[in-house]
């Protein structure tokens, strides 16, 4: 793979960035790769694992990047577009990471520098760990990114994008901001916050002891758990910025939830049997796209006793 961009910034040094620095180093898509976080500590543990050269102020990792992205937690992305604002060089384009898009937008574009261009990015990959030590290279391999542009974007600076996360092992998709924000309210956000409410209900279910829960979670809870141990910040922030879209859908699971509770009540085993039906094509439909593997439990490696 070629260099497209001789410095990229990457602004916060997480499970984002960590990863993309790793990536981006076995692309051969950068030249340099700059980097800072808010805590000394996150910025000493980036310095110890070498993952990119760290700097101690927003403004001077940005100086002479091509690419700066940001990737803090959503309600963090204005103050940091307001720090890094005058060291921007012209020509650069700013990006972000941000699982919500509106949001990202109305804190960035306002205070862009002329000749400086923003385009969205969201890639389509997570766990549930955080922090510097949490990246790995192959976290976008075969993953998808989205690629949210603004109204006149630039064409070749969203070319260089596209080719950059491309380079980072995702595909690609073009989205646009709103649509972006529902459909994600859709895949991501509704279910996460379904995963919360499940794992906090089964916390106060003290008919079933916690042992039973923890011992027995194979049985379905655990998937739950591993979406509901996921960063507080970040989803505290999603939720936040992805309000309308997250309440419609979460309006539209009420109701169905409320037909099952109902179909289970009168006893309409119909229901049951082809709602879950459609749910099963879904499911086969994720399979055969690649997002997903059909191994019998999801791929997990049995638990070795000892
Ligand atoms: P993370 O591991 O918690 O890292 C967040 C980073 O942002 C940390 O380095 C943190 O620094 C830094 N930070 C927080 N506030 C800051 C501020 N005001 N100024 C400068 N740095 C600041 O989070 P992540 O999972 O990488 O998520 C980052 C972004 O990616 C979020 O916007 C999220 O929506 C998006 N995203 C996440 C996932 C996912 O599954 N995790 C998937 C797709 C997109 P300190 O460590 O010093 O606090």
């Amino acid at each position: 793979m070629s260099v497209i961009y001789d410095k990229v910034a990457l602004i916060g040094l997480g499970l984002i960035a960590s990863s993309m620095c790793h990536a981006i180093k076995r692309a051969g898509v950068a030249r340099e790769i700059t980097g800072f976080a808010r805590s000394a500590e996150t910025r000493e543990t980036a310095r110890e694992l070498d993952l990119c050269t760290v700097f101690d102020s927003a403004a001077e990792a940005v100086e002479g990047a091509d690419l700066v992205v940001l990737c803090v937690p959503i309600g963090a992305m204005g103050a940091v577009m307001q720090d890094i604002a005058p060291a921007l060089k012209p020509g650069a384009t700013v990006s972000d990471v941000g699982s919500v898009k509106r949001a990202v937008f109305d804190a960035v574009i306002p205070q862009l520098p002329k000749g400086v261009h923003f385009i969205g990015g969201h890639p389509m990959a997570g766990t549930e760990h955080s922090g510097p030590r949490s990246g790995f290279a192959e976290l976008f391999d075969n993953r998808w990114c989205l690629i949210v542009p603004p109204e006149n974007v630039d064409e070749a600076a969203l070319t260089r994008l596209t080719d950059f996360w491309a380079g980072l092992g995702s595909n690609i998709n073009m989205m646009e901001v709103d649509h972006h924000d529902l459909v994600c309210a859709v895949v991501s956000h509704a279910p996460h916050l379904i995963a919360y409410t499940m794992v906090g209900v089964a916390d106060d279910l003290h008919r079933v002891t916690d042992t039973e829960v923890i011992k027995y979670s194979a049985a379905g809870f655990r998937d739950f758990t591993r979406i509901a141990a996921s960063d507080p910040t970040m989803w505290r922030d999603v939720f936040l910025t992805n309000k309308e879209a997250t309440l419609e859908i979460l309006g539209r699971f009420t109701e169905e939830l409320f037909a099952l509770q109902r179909a289970i009540r009168m006893g309409d085993g119909d229901h049951l049997f082809d709602y879950f039906t459609r749910t099963r094509a879904i499911r086969r439909g994720i399979i055969d796209a690649g997002q997903d593997t059909a191994a019998p439990d999801f791929g997990r490696a049995p638990v070795k006793k000892d």
